[in-house]
């Protein structure tokens, strides 16, 4: 059984983890000071793939919290990871907002609705019948398929609006094809954030409010989960389910700083 104190590197969620609401969580600024007065590194995880790294930093900043921008990783960074790595395409159809066109362009990738490599499915909110009319097209006729993240929604202070797993379902009713899927749960975002921490699976924590995301996460790929209690997941939901137990439970980030103080 691992302990905290086995810990050697920290993932963290943002929303609903760090932050809700636009405000930061008891003792969230504390635990960046703890962990980088114990040289334990850390890096957040968004899933997000309409904003980029450089956007959140600017998010943590008016909340008073500076971080160099290597220590957060957008789903859409973890795309392009895995688009350099594990593939030869060149050519993109992306379905995305224009800060994703930007850092598909900076990476050097060249988007086009013409002979694509490939279809790359983002948190497009900007999307238009005609761009998903033409995804449509390019999936039916067999192309590599990629989404940035598996979420369905996303909460908004208005309520749930509609995150690619809402595009994912439409374009499945018309091709019949699902994605290749990068960002949280998937391997490539694990593989991705443990490079910039330089730890491995079994030394770093994932803590986090969402059990289908972050505690799946942490479950498949070997990570000591941390469940927080301040978000998506209320403590009945998670008391109803038997599938994922956290390594740790806590109703907030502040618990999780108190338990790792008194430690130590
Ligand atoms: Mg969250």
């Amino acid at each position: 059984m691992r302990t905290l104190e086995q810990i050697k590197a920290f993932m963290l969620d943002m929303d609903g983890t760090f932050y809700v609401d636009e405000k930061l969580m008891p003792h969230a600024a504390d635990l960046l000071v703890e962990l980088n007065r114990r040289r334990l590194p850390y890096i957040f995880l968004t899933n997000n793939s309409s904003a980029r790294a450089t956007d959140f930093q600017q998010r943590l900043k008016k909340l008073g919290i500076e971080v160099e921008q290597r220590r957060i990783l957008t789903s859409a960074e973890a795309t392009i990871r895995y688009l350099r790595l594990q593939t030869k395409f060149n050519k993109v159809f992306l379905l995305g907002t224009k800060a994703l066109e930007q850092e598909f362009v900076e990476a050097e990738f060249e988007l086009t609705a013409d002979h694509p490599d490939c279809v790359v499915l983002g948190f497009d909110k900007t999307l238009t019948y005609e761009k998903l009319t033409t995804a449509c097209f390019l999936i039916a006729d067999g192309l590599p398929y990629i989404a940035t993240h598996p979420d369905d929604t996303c909460i908004t202070a208005k309520g749930l609006i509609p995150d690619i797993g809402s595009f994912m379902a439409a374009i499945y009713r018309v091709t019949k094809r699902w994605p290749k899927v990068i960002g949280k749960p998937m391997p490539e975002m694990v593989e991705a954030a443990l490079e910039r921490v330089g730890a491995t699976a079994d030394q770093t924590a994932m803590v986090g409010d969402q059990l289908d995301t972050d505690m799946t996460m942490a479950k498949n790929n070997g990570l000591f989960g941390v469940l927080l209690l301040s978000g998506e997941t209320s403590r009945e939901r998670f008391e109803s389910q038997s599938e994922i137990e956290p390594n740790l439970v806590f109703d907030h980030i502040g618990q999780l700083y108190e338990h790792l103080v008194a430690k130590n």
